[in-house]
């Protein structure tokens, strides 16, 4: 596998935090330090910060996403927000299938696949997390897990439409927690899931598609995993919020 063949990103999220002048500082403080960057920079930031996201990365190489989309276009769904919605106002990214939105709100690979689709029509690029719980890892059924949840995600995808798509593994028992993946596991995973993304797409498609590793990744363990070969950048909660750390993350998945 050859990583010369896709970019490495390195997406920060943000969940739910930072008031909009918080937002705002961050965004001035990071800028600086991420602006040579060697790899793709993102923040997904709260649907409250979004406006803010966009005006304040303007003119740099920080690009913008959000967390969720919904899966209708427009309708009685209270609460929610669209991935044309996203798109009207700029956003270039949306996160997917976050284990959060798996875990509290019901979120199934049926409707990560609904949102998918939303979200590919809308011209947004998708970040599709996948990953296993403590006890399916002890069970010793990950890749079973993962290549299911990317299969169902990925159904009526085109080849075309997954170039605007990244996978993120991340493994549940590691997000939050302090808890890494070693970079053999994460680097084991991730190779499983360019081998389903083969089987359904082809070579070419599966060598050129970006699959970050997140779970505690931080500035002291970003260098180790993202040099892995099957390992293109990460998706970053914690450490994200913070400026200096999220461009550690970055300066070390840079190439
Ligand atoms: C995440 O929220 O996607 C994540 C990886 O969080 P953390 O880095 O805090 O484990």
């Amino acid at each position: 596998m050859n990583k010369a063949l896709r970019k490495a990103v390195i997406a920060g999220n943000w969940k739910m935090n930072k008031n909009r002048a918080e937002a705002k500082a961050l965004i001035a403080e990071m800028t600086p330090l991420v602006k040579d960057a060697g790899c793709e920079a993102v923040i997904c930031v709260p649907y409250t910060n979004l406006e803010t996201a966009l005006e304040a990365t303007r003119g740099t190489n920080i690009h913008v996403g959000a967390e969720n989309c919904h899966w209708a276009a427009s309708g009685a769904f209270t609460g929610e927000i669209s991935a044309p919605m996203l798109a009207e106002m700029g956003v270039e990214y949306v996160i997917i299938g976050h284990s959060e939105r798996r875990q509290y709100f019901g979120e199934t690979d049926a409707t990560v696949n609904k949102r998918m689709r939303a979200a590919l029509d809308a011209g947004l690029r998708v970040i599709l997390c996948v990953g296993e719980l403590l006890d399916q890892r002890e069970s010793g059924i990950t890749q079973e897990i993962v290549s299911m949840q990317t299969k169902v995600a990925l159904g009526g995808v085109t080849e075309e439409e997954l170039k605007r798509v990244i996978i993120a593994y991340e493994p549940v028992w590691a997000i939050g927690t302090g808890k890494t993946a070693t970079a053999e596991q994460a680097n084991e995973v991730n190779h499983g899931i360019r081998t389903v993304v083969e089987e359904l797409y082809g070579k070419k498609a599966a060598d050129g598609l970006t699959i970050q590793y997140g779970g505690s990744m931080n500035a002291a363990n970003a260098e180790e995993l993202t040099a892995q070969p099957d390992v293109d950048g990460g998706l970053i909660g914690g450490a994200s919020l913070k400026a200096p750390d999220f461009a550690a993350i970055v300066r070390a998945a840079s190439r």
